[in-house]
């Protein structure tokens, strides 16, 4: 199979990628020829394309640490306020592209390697993705630090460096198989270990009162070793630091055992306590109440607090060190955001800092945390919320449990106060659950400790202050705002669809990288049949290079011809892969039905990872391969329909499939799905959607009008009048005959001949335990489905949509929404300055 050039050719043409001087490619072969025989030992004739890769990926490094170092000496001068990103999960994906274009120096690096005759394409695909994320959550959070450093924010994000990121996904006879993601084999060459600035954790022991204060005595001890990431803003000569924390045993550790003179015993034991850093937990939208579990994010929190501590009170000029001692000009000097409440311990844990260490009165700790700290909501859906049983904070963490028994009376008490007598209204809010097993709600906790509390899409926000934090919104509206989410459009743009970006600059110039509001100058040759064609060729282009890598990698065969749907994120009931499914055997059944009919040829893609321990998840996958069987091996069928399950979907794959897709399916129950941002980066990429009113979907349709979005189903005040009256699938079922036929043919084994009952558990679901009403959606989706078809068959009509699409989603940069953090939550005010690069300094 050759391989289209192309987009090297692209790569090199427009100076938004760096246009390659003849200086700076000299520069960077010999940088590459130094690493390869001084950082990798190697000369030419035993290079191994990955030493290549590395010798490259050290070079590229080497034009970061400039300014990495200057831009951090920059903010100890200025001494801006400093924003801290706290998060469980950040799913970066690879560097070394990004790191080249946020420099300007891809062109440089293509020509050099070009010039090397090496296949600098070839050596991307060598890096391991940076998988420390499950979906959108840990996405989200990677595309705001290339945001916040673009827009020159003093920010950083800190987490923790899993040893295993998100499992590798192998389907293996139609079903789910989990590898390890042992991501760092072969090392990691933008990281950069910081062992002097590692710090002790305590955990369990007790508490002891003393004459100067509560006292956390008795405690283990494990220490965290930061490890530096830079994060290079695009075109403007800052790099910012991701530090993520990693679990080292202490020396002493397990002393009773070199007391016993079992010295071995001991030291196998030392991987105890880094186990705290070992694994990602493969959760999206799910809570698991594992201890070691909360041991991860205890210790994000306080490696993190005491980093920030430390860099607070080690402001160089003399004159704020008096200030800086009483910490009343902490919130004016630090902003905390947590993405979600898996870092909310940081709150009790600022709390103890301040009252027990640092000896401030509890009412003056308790403003400087609330004044500090802002607080993310990312799902309504309970099995999400997270709700820590109290037995187990309590032997853990026994200091914080006290501090948040003793946030939550004075709540309570303020609740009294504002609704004297409302009982019931105290029940609901207290951060405490008294049934069953006592539990802390960690989302209670997290809003009381914060100024600003935030949904992720306008509709979401709604649902928050109307439903699930009702009480607390009618206690405190001030605190609630809306963040609707963005994506980079660096990487899901000029990174992955370099033709599209490259036709986009001809039209309209090359500041839409940062101004992505500029796109809608697109809009006025929506119809030019000149500019129709362009974005048909790079489209037709991207399909045909999709399609080699499905019959490479998965010795698949798709028709590039064919409408390409495609239905990518994680495998979750409220997602509704299923219902996609049902229109997936709606379309089969027709074909059998009538071979001859007119039928718009498609080839329909699901891809996402089901958490390993969420049977009903991975039922859905075998189903989809199941459906696929049958569908793919049915010679009636012939190039009609064909679905393939896209094996490992994660941010690597996902900047393949973007540019490829000709329909974005996004299908969640309306109140279920926050925001999404797969939504987003589809329709960047001149992808149409077929949508519910869920999530950003509603602000997307708002963007670029109705006409060009496929808007189907109930809306979210549908779903709840129906929740009320009752929902019942056998009224859906008996009615309508396709609902009917494909339920039986699940039922009944169609697509499990060798086991009748594999799928019966499925339509049980559909029938009586469903809680996303799948069947009270199925006729409006199949309608606008075949709204889709009919559209699609009209090619003028449908580039004419898909030109709108791209040229309405500006809004959904994450330059706006973290300008909009900045401005509203956090208190700093972008400066999208551009420092000097190095080599313009003299001296
Ligand atoms: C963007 C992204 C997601 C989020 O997708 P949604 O459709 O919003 O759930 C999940 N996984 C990966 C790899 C992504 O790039």
């Amino acid at each position: 199979m050759s391989k289209p050039q192309s987009d090297i050719d692209k790569r090199k043409q427009i100076s938004v990628r760096g246009i390659a001087q003849v200086e700076d490619v000299t520069e960077v072969k010999k940088t590459f020829n130094r690493h390869l025989h001084y950082t990798l030992v190697k000369d030419r004739n035993v290079a191994t394309p990955r030493d290549y890769y590395f010798a490259l990926a050290h070079t590229v490094k080497d034009h970061l640490v400039g300014r990495w170092i200057r831009t951090q000496q920059h903010y100890y001068e200025k001494d801006p306020k400093r924003v801290y990103y706290l998060s469980l999960e950040y799913y970066m994906g690879r560097s070394l592209q990004n790191t080249m274009i946020n420099l300007g120096i891809q062109g440089a690096c293509d020509e050099a390697m070009y010039q090397v005759g090496l296949d600098i394409e070839e050596l991307e695909e060598l890096e391991e993705d940076a998988g420390l994320g499950n979906g959108g959550l840990g996405r989200l959070a990677a595309c705001f630090l290339d945001s916040m450093a673009t827009l020159g924010l003093a920010a950083y994000g800190y987490g923790i460096r899993y040893e295993y990121g998100i499992f590798a996904q192998k389907i293996k006879n139609g079903e789910q198989v989990e590898e390890p993601d042992d991501w760092l084999r072969f090392g990691n060459p933008w990281e950069k270990a910081r062992p002097e600035f590692m710090l002790p954790i305590n955990f369990y022991g007790r508490v002891m009162d003393t004459p100067e204060g509560k006292k956390w005595v008795d405690t283990q001890i494990v220490y965290a070793m930061p490890y530096d990431n830079p994060i290079p803003g695009y075109g403007n000569n800052h790099v910012n630091t991701l530090r993520l924390w990693s679990a080292k045993s202490p020396i002493d550790f397990n002393l009773k055992f070199f007391n016993d003179g079992d010295y071995i015993q001991a030291v196998l034991d030392r991987n105890l306590a880094e186990n705290i850093s070992r694994v990602l937990y493969p959760n999206d939208n799910f809570f698991e109440g594992k201890e070691l579990r909360l041991k991860q994010e205890y210790f994000m929190c306080a490696a993190t607090l005491q980093d920030i501590i430390r860099r607070y009170k080690s402001s160089k000029f003399g004159t704020r060190e008096a200030v800086r001692q009483d910490f009343k000009h902490f919130p004016d000097k630090v902003a905390i955001q947590l993405n979600d409440t898996h870092p909310s311990l940081a709150i009790p844990e600022l709390m103890r800092i301040l009252v027990d260490v640092e000896k401030l009165p509890w009412d003056e700790a308790w403003d400087v945390t609330v004044r500090t700290c802002a607080y993310t909501n990312h799902t309504v859906l309970p099995e999400a919320l997270e709700r820590w049983p109290v037995s187990m904070l309590e032997s853990i963490l026994p200091r914080h449990l006290q501090i948040i028994y003793h946030i939550n009376f004075l709540h309570m008490e303020n609740v009294k106060k504002k609704f004297p007598g409302d009982l019931d209204r105290m029940r609901r809010m207290s951060l405490v659950e008294e049934d069953g097993e006592k539990r802390i709600n960690m989302a209670h906790l997290s809003i009381v400790g914060s100024h600003a509390v935030n949904g992720v899409a306008a509709i979401h926000s709604e649902i928050i202050k109307q439903e699930i934090f009702k009480d607390f919104y009618e206690m405190e509206p001030q605190k609630f705002q809306n963040k609707t989410n963005g994506i980079t459009p660096r990487r899901w743009l000029l990174l992955c669809n370099p033709g599209l970006a490259d036709i986009i600059c001809e039209k309209i110039g090359e500041e839409w990288p940062v101004h992505l509001d500029q796109l809608v100058a697109l809009k006025k040759w929506a119809k030019d049949p000149q500019f129709q064609r362009a974005v048909a060729k790079v489209k037709q282009e991207n399909k045909l290079k999709l399609a080699q890598i499905l019959e490479k990698d998965y010795g698949v065969k798709v028709n590039p011809a064919s409408m390409f749907d495609i239905q990518v994120k994680r495998i979750h009931e409220y997602k509704r892969q299923l219902l996609n499914c049902l229109h997936i055997i709606t379309l089969y059944n027709r074909i059998k039905k009538d071979p001859t009919a007119n039928f718009t040829p498609r080839t329909i893609m699901i891809g996402g990872k089901a958490a390993p321990g969420y049977y009903m998840a991975k039922q859905i996958i075998k189903l989809i391969c199941a459906v696929g069987n049958v569908v793919n091996n049915d010679p009636i069928v012939g190039e009609k329909l064909k679905v393939i399950f896209l094996e490992n979907y994660r941010v690597t794959l996902a900047e393949k499939i973007m540019p490829a897709a000709d329909l974005s399916e996004q299908i969640s129950t309306a109140g279920t799905e926050a925001s999404g941002t797969g939504n987003m980066k589809f329709m960047l990429n001149g992808a149409l959607t077929i949508g519910t009113l869920d999530g950003a979907n509603v602000e997307m349709a708002e963007e670029m009008g109705r006409d060009n979005i496929f808007i189907f189903g109930m809306t979210v005040e549908e779903v709840e009048a129906l929740k009320q009256k009752g929902y019942n699938a056998y009224d859906y079922y008996n009615s309508n005959p396709d609902i009917r036929q494909c339920i039986d043919q699940i039922q009944g084994g169609f697509f499990s001949p060798g086991n009748p009952n594999e799928f019966k558990n499925i339509a049980d679901v559909l029938l009586k335990y469903d809680r996303f009403f799948l069947l009270a959606d199925y006729e409006a989706y199949i309608k606008a489905q075949d709204l889709v078809s009919k559209t699609y068959q009209n090619q003028s009509k449908w580039l004419e949509m898909a030109i709108h699409n791209i040229a309405s989603s500006g809004k959904f940069s994450s330059d706006r929404t973290i300008a909009e953090y900045a401005r509203e939550i956090w208190g700093v005010e972008p400066t999208w300055e551009k420092l000097a690069a190095p080599h313009e300094i003299s001296n």
